[in-house]
């Protein structure tokens, strides 16, 4: 179907103005103008049901991250070599979430800065430069973590010190114990980084695997991958900028859903609600190495205005109770998800934590062949039905299902609806 008039015009104005390696969603691209919770509307007037924004986390525009930035905005913003009560109290609100032995604090602006802070601590503290990501990873936009983000494609060379280990994906991977299959995936990288003179540094993953197609796997199953990263000297960072801040419902962390301690922990985007903040957290002696050598300081990163912005976050979580809400929502929308799945030969998988799900695409349930064809078809057809997502995983058949926090009971049928009429359209 042919775009309409401004639609066309804002397309081609932003091919002719903008870098080409921007990428806009869809055929018919989305414009739009407002957002209210779990809902978006585009110039036209149509309302979205957002199923995929993981940074308006706690619903869009919510008036309580509003009045917070609007509040501290009006009476100062400045940066890290002033003192601020601000940046210290939600230090202090922020450890009470992680392991007591994860006590410092230190904050950027966005995911890839904290990432690429991460892998200079790792460094500082192993002596070695070695890193590990999974196949499929995306950690950030930097030389250090585009470097270490084979999901940016063939284009993107990796750093020569980046190792590649396949994903713990239990419906790809025929094993008995997931855990120990990943461990001795990542024994093997260290073992033939050492082969190659290259002294392991750590191991960085997304603690919920978003881009290598959302494996939530089984709770405690990354214990033995920290035990292995611990026994040869590496660090072990959970990169939390996807499953972090209550989405998994099971817990805060998608690392806490394996009871284990990360080293370091990154995080970022659902952080302040669409204010760019970030930060890392980290064991003390981890980050005594970097800290004791190498000067830090991020001009915006910690300001008190999107400091405000966290804290405002961290106060609507408890409040509204939204890590239980992403368990019941998210559980109930999982089982009328596997209800549709089995009226479908050509879905898989459904697997997922909280509200965060991934619904795998299938030629058939029997070849598992993946069918990146139709999840794109799908998407496009979702997004004619106002629901918006969009895909993940290596063979990019994997419908990602990551709606704001404020996704409701009431709002499973519109998706369910939909995506049952796009299965439904055939191929
Ligand atoms: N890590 C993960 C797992 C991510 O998904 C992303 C962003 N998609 C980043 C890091 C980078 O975050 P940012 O875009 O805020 O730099």
């Amino acid at each position: 179907a042919a775009l309409d008039e401004q639609t066309r015009t804002l397309t081609e104005k932003r091919a002719r103005l903008l870098g080409d390696s921007y990428r806009l969603f869809y055929r018919n691209p989305v414009h739009l103008v407002r957002g209210e919770q779990q809902y978006l509307w585009d110039a036209q007037g149509n309302k979205y049901l957002d199923v995929y924004n993981n940074v308006a986390s706690i619903g869009h525009c919510h008036p309580a991250v509003i009045d917070a930035v609007q509040q501290q905005m009006s009476q100062l913003n400045t940066h890290t070599r002033y003192l601020h009560e601000r940046i210290l109290d939600y230090t202090e609100s922020l450890l009470k979430y992680v392991p007591g032995e994860v006590s410092k604090a230190m904050y950027m602006c966005t995911g890839s800065e904290a990432n690429d802070l991460a892998i200079r601590v790792a460094r500082a503290w192993s002596g070695g430069t070695g890193i590990i990501v999974t196949r499929e990873a995306y950690h950030g936009t930097s030389e250090l973590t585009s470097g270490a983000s084979p999901a940016l494609g063939s284009g993107q060379p990796l750093a020569a010190t980046t190792r590649l280990v396949p994903a713990p994906d239990r419906y790809r991977v025929d094993t008995p114990d997931i855990g120990a299959w990943f461990a001795a995936q990542i024994q093997e990288q260290i073992d033939d980084m050492a082969a190659h003179g290259i002294k392991f540094a750590g191991l960085l993953v997304d603690s919920i695997f978003s881009s290598d197609g959302v494996l939530p796997g089984p709770a405690g199953y990354l214990k033995p991958a920290l035990d292995v990263v611990h026994r040869n000297g590496g660090i072990f960072i959970a990169d939390e900028v996807q499953p972090g801040f209550a989405r998994t419902g099971e817990s805060f962390w998608g690392f806490a859903r394996h009871d284990i301690v990360p080293d370091v922990i990154t995080m970022g985007k659902p952080m302040g609600n669409g204010i760019p903040v970030s930060a890392m957290l980290a064991k003390p002696e981890v980050l005594a190495a970097f800290s004791d050598t190498i000067p830090y300081f991020n001009t915006f990163g910690g300001n008190p205005v999107s400091i405000a912005a966290a804290q405002a976050v961290l106060k609507v979580i408890e409040d509204e109770k939204l890590q239980q809400h992403s368990l019941t929502v998210g559980t109930q929308l999982q089982q009328e998800l596997a209800a549709l799945a089995a009226q479908h030969d050509c879905v898989g998988d459904v697997r997922g934590a909280g509200l965060f799900i991934g619904f795998e695409l299938v030629t058939d349930k029997a070849s598992k062949n993946p069918d990146k064809q139709r999840a794109l078809d799908v998407i496009e057809r979702l997004r004619e039905d106002h629901v918006l997502t969009s895909v993940a995983g290596p063979h990019g058949n994997v419908l990602k299902l990551r709606p704001t926090l404020a996704f409701q009971a009431h709002d499973i049928d519109w998706l369910v609806g939909s995506l049952d009429k796009a299965l439904r359209a055939g191929r």
